[in-house]
């Protein structure tokens, strides 16, 4: 055996060691890391569920309170597209009370969007935020 291949294989045996450790290492810190994510995830809904639903339902109720309503006319170019409601399908009638979302201007029945908006705070065609963004 020459001194050169003696040491190869030393330096062989020092990569596979490096790397079993490396790999050690990372396994531990993957566990580790689970360990205090599940840890804290056990504490999260405690502290944070009632207070979500506390929050939620404020949005739900002042989401659709404070989008403005307004009487259908025709004609007065307020409402753009076809003049349909996405939820109902139905075009708006002169003298409907219609809501039009603040940020993409998608209009909606009164009705139709105050249902929507009891359970979601995003427009129900283009998913943009319906909550008005609050005044400067
Ligand atoms: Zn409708
Ligand atoms: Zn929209």
């Amino acid at each position: 055996m020459s001194t050169e291949s003696g040491i190869r294989s030393r330096i062989t045996l020092l990569l596979i060691w490096i790397g079993s450790a490396a790999l050690a290492i990372t396994i531990y810190h993957c566990i580790a890391r689970r360990r205090s994510r599940a840890r804290a995830a056990q504490q999260l809904p405690r502290q944070y569920g009632i207070e979500t639903m506390e929050t939620r339902s404020s949005v739900e109720i002042s989401t659709a309170q404070h989008i403005p309503a307004f009487k259908f006319q025709k004609g007065t170019g307020l409402v753009g597209g076809d003049g349909t409601c996405a939820i109902c399908l139905n075009e708006f009638e002169e003298g409907e009370e219609l809501r039009i979302l603040p940020e993409c201007l998608h209009p909606y029945h009164v009705e139709c969007i105050d249902m929507w908006l009891h359970s979601h705070t995003n427009c129900p065609m283009c998913r943009t935020d319906a909550t008005p963004s609050p005044a400067v």
